[in-house]
């Protein structure tokens, strides 16, 4: 069926019309925050305490935007006559946001999960050498990196928890174990307090209150050397002038 001479126009104008009488969505940044999704990929952090330098970010980013070095220290062995061990120390772990292209593959293949997308995106600069956050910028971002979802109520268990979990049980076993051994020991001990709490003094109360040498139970009159003697006159004063 040929089409009505004029209907193109006539619903591009009823496009415009009704275009034209909706609010506008335009947010004027910076004035106005846009409210981003919590998994924007803004920048990336970095939990260098979970890095062990396997340098498999650094290989898979297409645009060869990070940058790490690291040098080797030996660990002196866990027991005696035990081997030394090798270990990988982090001294630079940097990427450039001037060449990242935001693809995320770096944190999909970390598997030590040690980086993570915060939705900050507030970092422009003037200059675009400072666009290469170094080690301390990237941990800095990691504060920023909002908490997981809650998991599924019907999901498997992660393998961390089940192993922090089954820790904790067996470390609240064992001190209730050994909490219940040493009851019976304080048992005994808790008998003992009576004959401890007689107090000594007591004990001698009757032999302190016992009349001296007498044998009667008059008090002893105080004798006539243990009156007391009386004050002394004060001397004439002009005996001492004569
Ligand atoms: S997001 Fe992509 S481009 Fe950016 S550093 Fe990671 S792997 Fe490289
Ligand atoms: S992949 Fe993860 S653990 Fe390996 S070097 Fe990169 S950040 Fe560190």
């Amino acid at each position: 069926m040929a089409p009505i001479p004029g209907s193109g126009l006539a619903k591009g104008l009823a496009v415009t019309l009704r275009t034209m009488t909706k609010k506008t969505v335009t947010a004027q940044y910076p004035d106005a925050q846009p409210e981003l999704p919590p998994r924007t990929r803004g920048v990336i952090g970095l939990f260098e305490e979970n890095c062990t330098v396997c340098m498999l970010c650094a290989r898979e980013c297409p645009d060869w935007c990070i940058y790490i070095d690291s040098h080797k220290e030996t660990v002196p062995p866990a027991a005696p006559g035990g081997r030394e061990r090798s270990r990988n120390v982090l001294d630079r772990f940097a990427i450039d946001f001037s060449l990242c292209m935001y693809c995320g593959i770096c944190i999909e293949v970390c598997p030590f999960d040690a980086l993570f997308w915060s939705p900050e995106f507030e970092y422009a600069e003037t200059d675009i050498h400072e666009l290469t956050h170094e080690r301390d910028k990237l941990r800095e971002w990691m504060w920023t990196v909002p908490a997981p979802p809650a998991l599924d109520p019907a999901a498997e268990e992660p393998k961390e928890l089940a192993a922090a979990r089954k820790t904790a049980e067996k470390l609240a076993a064992e001190a209730t174990a050994s909490a219940e051994a040493s009851e019976p020991a304080e048992q005994p001990a808790q008998a003992q307090p009576p004959a401890q709490a007689q107090p000594p003094a007591q004990a001698q109360a009757p032999a302190q209150a016992e009349p001296p040498a007498t044998g009667t139970s008059e008090p002893a009159k105080p004798s006539e050397s243990a009156k007391p003697s009386e004050p002394a006159k004060p001397s004439d004063p002009q005996d001492g002038e004569s």
